[in-house]
């Protein structure tokens, strides 16, 4: 039987990595210099690499092992499926089981009447579909000019051209000519950095109301459908300001345009409720889902789609699909997760233990010098790094500079903690205890004292103009 081993020393893995791979949001020369972590295990939230250091991580791999790592149960599945099936498609009027299983039970878990789901790989798979679909959709309606999906700055919706130009991010679509055509970015609800002199429930109604003014100005007649995360991830876990969602709410109701809202990061607890979407009271037409439905053990995504949607799709051939559409081994995986996360109501430890808990110790963070707001909710949280903590205001260095210098801080301190430009970001495993908890706490205290010193040394303590 072949296995992948380990048996190689860390320098020779890591030349052959770079001699070979070509990492995703990577420089690869830069890496090649430096040298990859290598990965070679993980337990519950832990992982190993190959020098024995143990890890805490905090992000979840992408935001994704919602179960936390190690679980045989998944393993277990998935091999049995294997054995018994281990791929045919859904093309062609076939099914199976593990489709039909999964299917029913996300028709139950999701909210409202998104009854029907079409599978994808991931996030940026089933983002493609959603901008097929709601274009689709009008067309079959006898409204083939209502084309426009209106998105945001700095959102991220994946990584495919249709996922990352539906995203807002400016460096992806810098290289590659998007976005494609028909859709178009309104500003974000960032607060901390662009809300000025306004309250944020000022500057909250002020955002959503750009949705508004977007759909006038384009036409009603144009526009298909808005897409939104509840909460950006990616793009530094944003928390909107509590006006925001429903002022978006009634403008979607007010319209005659679809509502996406995409999940992939929000979904499966990571909230604390099962999805973003009833945290924040929202009824969207579709639902992106991906990462945390099989936490990461398997390549699944999906669109959770609504009844008044599906049933105007379903009157002709939808001429789209992937070999891997509700793929059996994925699907009997994603299943499973579902069955633990339920059975051992990690949903309910998140709202009830975990969740408060990693509140209570985030915000003390606030009080830290480097430290000019901390957000969280749920399970994700972010703080963002300043120069002066009497002004939100970006540092005078190139945006993430000071961020990158906190996150190698981490890294060396055995605590995965992202930076998005100048922000620290966590998600971690949703299974995390108060123990872990503590630990993350006292690392990221750590990585802060000696960042910050290091910001000071290196003489960027400054405020941008
Ligand atoms: C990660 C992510 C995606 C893309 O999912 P992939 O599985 O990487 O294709 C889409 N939307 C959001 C909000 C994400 O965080």
């Amino acid at each position: 039987m072949t296995r992948i081993s380990n048996h190689l020393p860390t320098a020779e893995l890591q030349a052959l990595d770079a001699a070979h791979h070509m990492h995703p949001f990577t420089a690869n020369d830069e890496l090649a210099r430096l040298g990859a972590r290598v990965i070679t295990g993980a337990k519950g939230v832990t992982l190993t690499d190959s020098e024995g250091e143990e890890i805490l991580d905090a992000m979840a791999g992408l935001w994704c092992v919602n179960i936390g790592y190690g679980r045989d149960e998944l393993a277990e599945v998935a091999y049995r499926q294997m054995k018994e099936l281990p791929y045919y498609n859904t093309f062609f009027m076939s099914t199976h089981v593990p489709a039909i299983a999964l299917a029913d039970k996300l028709a139950e878990l999701a909210p409202g009447d998104l009854d029907h789901v079409f599978f994808a790989s991931g996030g940026s798979e089933a983002n493609d579909t959603n901008i097929r679909m709601v274009r689709r959709y009008w067309d079959l309606l006898g409204k083939p000019e209502k084309k426009v999906i209106i998105s945001r700055k700095n959102a991220y919706h994946g990584s495919t051209v249709g996922a990352a130009s539906l995203g807002g991010m400016q460096g992806m679509h810098a290289q590659g000519g998007m976005p494609i055509p028909d859709i178009v970015h309104i500003n974000q609800p960032h607060w901390y950095l662009e809300g000025g002199d306004l309250s944020p429930e000022d500057f909250g109604l002020q955002r959503a109301r750009e949705l508004e003014e977007k759909i006038l100005e384009l036409g009603e007649d144009r526009v298909a459908a808005f897409i939104a995360e509840p909460i950006q991830g990616a793009g530094g876990v944003i928390v909107p300001p509590e006006t925001y969602w429903p002022e978006i709410q009634r403008i979607c109701d007010r319209y005659d345009i679809l509502l996406i809202i995409d999940e992939v990061i929000t979904g499966f607890g990571r909230t604390g409720e099962w999805f973003g979407t009833q945290y924040y009271g929202l009824r969207p037409d579709i639902m992106t889902i991906a990462k945390g439905l099989s936490s990461g053990y398997a390549p699944i995504g999906g669109s959770m789609v609504s009844g008044k949607v599906a049933e105007v799709i379903g009157k002709a051939e939808f001429t789209h699909g992937y070999t891997y559409s509700a793929h059996p081994v994925a699907a009997a995986v994603a299943l499973e997760n579902l069955r633990i996360m339920e059975e051992e109501r990690i949903v309910e430890h998140v709202k009830n233990e975990a969740a408060p808990y990693l509140a209570e110790k985030w915000h003390q963070l606030a009080d830290h010098p480097f430290v000019g707001e901390t957000k969280i909710v749920g399970m994700m949280a972010s703080l963002a790094l300043t120069a002066d903590k009497s002004v939100r205001k970006p540092f005078a260095s190139a945006p993430g500079t000071v961020g990158y210098m906190v996150r190698e801080r981490c890294f060396k301190n055995n605590l995965i903690m992202r930076h998005v430009g100048d922000r620290m970001i966590v998600a971690p495993p949703l299974v995390m205890q108060k123990d872990d908890i503590d630990l993350l706490f006292e690392r990221a205290v750590q990585s802060l004292d000696e960042g910050y010193k290091a910001v000071k040394d290196a003489g960027l303590m400054k405020t941008a103009d």
